[in-house]
């Protein structure tokens, strides 16, 4: 790589750093034991996260699996069912963690880059019939990861807990990308509190925490939340240093996330009108993913941009992933247009 360049790092947005800020606030947390629940700076952030959202109760967790999973774990018996997406993150990037944990049954839908719709979940509601497991939860994902950061219409939303409603069941969002969602439409986090029985939260992603994920709902769930994520080990001691960084993370990074929008429109404008690329998903957030055409080489491709420290990541077959966060910046951008424009194919 070339040692004069920094790292435009299009992997994930995970991989930020975070900044001096964020670790002089880390730096000077009053933290204590939490498995005691004694850390005085996670309750300030489980507050501050279940008010944000206008639900009762939040859990500071290692990670958005964690948080899901547990909440999964608490909504459903061996042998229920789950209605998500095929290519929900809970079912397809948590290593089989549904059956692992809960031993639950999965209903994969096809939706509309990973958008489930209320017909699409009505009609794979079980009967009442002892042959069939019993369909307990529903899990919409948003923004959708592997729909290119695709977002939720609310009133839709609204229409699916309508229908789970009206069948007795429980509707959970991964909203590892809530933030990015909502950066597009201008909702506020309480009209999805107000929809959803649990939240996934992720801070670490483009809010730009080293680590940590959130898990909303009422305090009866979180109180079985808190045993689950013991059971699980992850039972945190004087975790409130990284809890400063979510605070932290909260209070700064929300607002700047359509800048992150904005830095992968101009990507996917390059993108699109390359000759090498086969499709390109459409854009709507701060994920990118496109296809690159047959005779292309996936990693050759990979390589040539990391020549030029440029990182991104492989995606199924010829398709590969950038995203945009907070250690992106406009520097990088140019720069990733000139080197995707060079490359011949
Ligand atoms: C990243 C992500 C998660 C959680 O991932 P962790 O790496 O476990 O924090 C959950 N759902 C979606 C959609 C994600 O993109």
């Amino acid at each position: 790589m070339n040692p004069i360049l920094s790292v435009a790092d299009y992997r994930s947005d995970t991989v930020t750093r975070p900044t001096p800020a964020m670790l002089e606030a880390m730096f000077h947390a009053k933290v204590g034991d939490d498995v005691f629940e004694d850390d005085p700076t996670i309750h300030e952030l489980e507050e501050k996260g279940a008010s944000m959202f206008g639900k009762e109760a939040a859990l500071f967790c290692t990670s958005g699996t964690m948080t899901n999973q547990i909440a999964i774990k608490v909504h459903t018996q061996p042998g229920d069912e789950v209605i998500c997406d095929k290519n929900a993150h809970i079912y397809s990037h948590e290593g089989g963690g549904i059956a692992f944990n809960s031993g639950a049954s999965v209903r994969l839908i096809d939706g509309d880059r990973g958008r489930l719709n209320a017909n699409q979940v009505e009609e794979n509601i079980n009967p009442d019939n002892i042959h069939n497991p019993i369909t307990r939860l529903v899990a919409l994902e948003n923004t959708v990861n592997r729909g290119a950061g695709s977002y939720y219409d609310l009133n839709e939303i609204k229409k699916i807990r309508q229908i789970t409603d009206s069948h007795g069941l429980i509707l959970h969002l991964d909203g590892a990308r809530i933030f990015n969602a909502l950066a597009e439409t201008g909702e506020s986090p309480k009209e999805y509190g107000a929809v959803f029985d649990s939240i996934s939260v992720c801070l670490s992603k483009g809010l730009g925490a080293p680590v940590g994920s959130l898990l909303l709902g009422t305090k009866a769930m979180i109180k079985k939340a808190r045993r689950i994520r013991k059971v699980m080990g992850g039972g945190w001691r004087q975790a409130g240093f990284l809890a400063a960084a979510g605070i932290y993370a909260l209070d700064h990074n929300i607002t700047r996330l359509k800048e992150d929008h904005i830095r992968a429109e101009k990507l996917h404008k390059t993108i699109s009108g390359l000759s090498y690329v086969d499709s390109v998903f459409p854009q709507d957030t701060n994920i990118i993913i496109f296809k690159l055409k047959d005779d292309i080489n996936v990693p050759d491709f990979q390589q040539f941009l990391k020549n030029q420290n440029i990182l991104i990541s492989p995606m199924g077959k010829q398709s590969v992933r950038l995203v945009t966060h907070l250690d992106i910046n406009d520097e990088m951008i140019g720069r990733t247009i000139e080197s995707l424009k060079q490359f011949k194919g």
